[in-house]
C-alpha cells in the first residue's frame, strides 16, 4: 500500500485525515511514526505557502508523498488578523479563553456584517516527483459577542455560523467536519490525490 507522510505532530489531525481519506488505498503515517524530526520555520506569507514549506521540508527527507496543512482565523474588521499567526497570536502559551476575549474586545465597535470572519485551511500534497497539489477550504461566520460552546478547540467558541445558528464550538465533530474549512480542503485534496494515484 502507498505510504503518505503527514507533516504534523497533532494526533487529532491524523485521526481526521484517516477518516476522510478512508477509501483511498493509502497508509497515513505521522512524522512521529515515520521517525522524522524537523525544525520547520513557517515564514510564508499565506496559508498555502506555509503548508507548502512544511510539506516540502518533509518531502526532502523522505521519498514518499507528503501532506501538510495550515489553517487559521481571518477577521475582516482586523484586516485579516490573526490569520497565519492564529496559533502564535498573543503567544503560543496564552490560553484561548484570553485570546478569544481579546478578539471580542477588539471588534466590539463592529456591527452586523462588519463582524465577518472565516476559518481558512490550505492543504498541500507534495508528490515524489516534486509536483505540488494545493487545495483551500473556508467556513464563513461572524465574531460572536461572547464565547459560546464547549466542543472543538481554539477559536471555535467565537465563530458564529449564521447558517447553522450556532458557533463551531456548539457543533458535534461530525457536523463540523462536514462543513469546516479543514473538511472541505481535505475532501478536495482527496479528489486531487485520487486523480494522481488512480489516473
Ligand atoms: P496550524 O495547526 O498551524 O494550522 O494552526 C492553526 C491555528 O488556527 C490553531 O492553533 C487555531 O488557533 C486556529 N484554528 C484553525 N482551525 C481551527 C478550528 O477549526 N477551530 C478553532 N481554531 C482553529
Amino acid at each position: 500500500m502507498r505510504k503518505i507522510i503527514v507533516a504534523t505532530g497533532n494526533e487529532h489531525k491524523m485521526q481526521e485525515l484517516r477518516q476522510m481519506l478512508d477509501g483511498l488505498e493509502v497508509e497515513l503515517i505521522s512524522m512521529k511514526e515515520a521517525g522524522i524530526t524537523a525544525d520547520i520555520v513557517e515564514n510564508g506569507t499565506t496559508f498555502e505557502e506555509n503548508a507548502k514549506i512544511k510539506a516540502k521540508t518533509i518531502s526532502k527527507l523522505t521519498g514518499e508523498i507528503v501532506i501538510a496543512d495550515d489553517s487559521g482565523l481571518e477577521i475582516d474588521y482586523l484586516g485579516g488578523e490573526p490569520g497565519i499567526y492564529s496559533a502564535r497570536y498573543m503567544g503560543e502559551d496564552t490560553s484561548y479563553e484570553v485570546k478569544n476575549q481579546n478578539l471580542i474586545d477588539r471588534v466590539k465597535d463592529a456591527v452586523g456584517e462588519e463582524r465577518s470572519a472565516r476559518f481558512v485551511c490550505a492543504m498541500v500534497a507534495v508528490l515524489p516527483d516534486g509536483k505540488v497539489l494545493t487545495t483551500r477550504g473556508t467556513i464563513e461566520g461572524v465574531i460572536a459577542k461572547e464565547p459560546v460552546g464547549e466542543n472543538g478547540f481554539g477559536y471555535d467558541p467565537i465563530v458564529y455560523v449564521p447558517e447553522y445558528g450556532m458557533t463551531t464550538a456548539q457543533m458535534s465533530s461530525e457536523q463540523k467536519n462536514a462543513i469546516s474549512h479543514r473538511g472541505k480542503a481535505m475532501r478536495a485534496l482527496k479528489e486531487a490525490l485520487k486523480k494522481e494515484l488512480e489516473g
